[in-house]
């Protein structure tokens, strides 16, 4: 880890005291972007819209005092990376045990020593970026640089939340590349992770909606999110994901379907209502992808809960 200041990383200092503001703006200024707020309600909208790494937090403040500012930027999940620094002028070690068991990762007593500003903040920006890296490490396949698994299965407990709530349609693709043990028979295991990587290319740039989320499922199979999205929508994208992969025009001579590489897609939306999972939207669209499968592979199928798979046009024929 270098010791460098991090030049793009943001603080964010909410203090009350115009004077306290200065002095510390002016102790942490080589190590970041420095922003500030006088209230704790102004310190947490800065936050939400910023993203600040690190906060240096008062913990003496009117209205919203430092703890309530605290555990409200805990509760944010849109935060769990940023860490907070409390500055106070109470040293005693109750005080310092209040503050990191409200979530802060360290305090600074005041009156405030430059050095020790500096130094607190530099450490704690370094263990911050160190962290941050393991945690987009933690939702990441390392092959193909989708999501992973662990990640889609959370992503979807909550879309499948917030779709019903909102009403909304939740669709979701599976796609399984066409006679991948073939391919890797022909051309080893080595090629057969770089076919992979350019499946999950060809996806990644399909999933560019605000809320689309692309993961690797497992082995050759891979799994898209698509919020708001009925069952038209989902003929289309279906199709669409086919013939992207089938363009990618990566060589598989030894393959029944086509002499290159295909996959085979199964889809299926659900209204959420009361009693409906997110198990029962996967097993439907496993469903649709057995038919996919089962009707000649490099195709799409959509399935509607509870009716009869509906095929798709062969996209070699559209
Ligand atoms: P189908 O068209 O029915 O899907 O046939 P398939 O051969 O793709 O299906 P099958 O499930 O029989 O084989 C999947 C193959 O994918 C077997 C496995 O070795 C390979 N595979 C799974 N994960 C990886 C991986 O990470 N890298 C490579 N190179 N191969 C993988
Ligand atoms: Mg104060
Ligand atoms: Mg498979
Ligand atoms: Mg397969």
């Amino acid at each position: 880890m270098s010791a460098a200041p991090q030049a793009d990383s943001t603080i964010l200092i909410i203090d009350d005291n115009a004077d306290t503001i200065r002095l510390l703006s002016a102790m942490v200024r080589g190590q970041g972007r420095v922003l500030f707020a006088t209230s704790g309600a102004a310190g947490i909208d800065i936050a939400r819209l910023q993203r600040p790494q690190l906060i240096l937090l008062d913990v003496e403040m009117a209205g919203m005092d430092g703890f309530a500012v605290c555990d409200v930027i805990r509760r944010d999940p849109a935060l769990r990376s940023t860490v907070i620094i409390f500055v106070t002028a109470q040293s005693t070690p109750e005080a310092e045990i209040a503050c990191l068991d409200a979530g802060a990762v360290d305090f600074i007593p005041k009156p405030l020593n430059a050095a020790v500003v500096q130094a607190r903040v530099r450490t704690h920006l370094r263990l911050q970026a160190a962290l941050a890296t393991l945690d987009g490490l933690a939702h990441q396949d390392g092959m193909t640089g989708l999501f992973n698994r662990r990640h889609f299965d959370n992503q979807l407990a909550t879309e499948f939340a917030r779709h019903r709530r909102h009403r909304m349609p939740l669709g979701l693709a599976l796609v399984d590349v066409d006679h991948f043990k073939l391919y890797n028979d022909r051309y080893g295991h080595q090629q057969g992770d770089v076919c992979l990587q350019q499946v999950a290319g060809a996806i990644r740039e399909g999933a560019r909606r605000p809320g689309e989320l692309a993961a690797r499922y497992g082995g050759e199979e891979f799994v898209v999110l698509l919020p708001n999205t009925d069952h038209d929508g989902l003929l289309v994208y279906g199709d669409w994901l086919c013939r992207r992969i089938a363009a990618l025009d990566i060589a598989h001579p030894t393959a029944p379907t086509a002499p290159f590489v295909t996959a085979s897609v199964g889809l299926c939306a659900i209204l959420p209502e009361e009693g409906d999972t997110a198990e029962a939207l996967l097993h439907t669209a496993d469903m649709a992808l057995y038919e996919a499968k089962r009707a000649g592979r490099n195709r799409a199928v959509v399935v509607r809960p509870g009716a009869e798979p509906r095929r798709s046009a062969d996209p070699a024929e559209v």
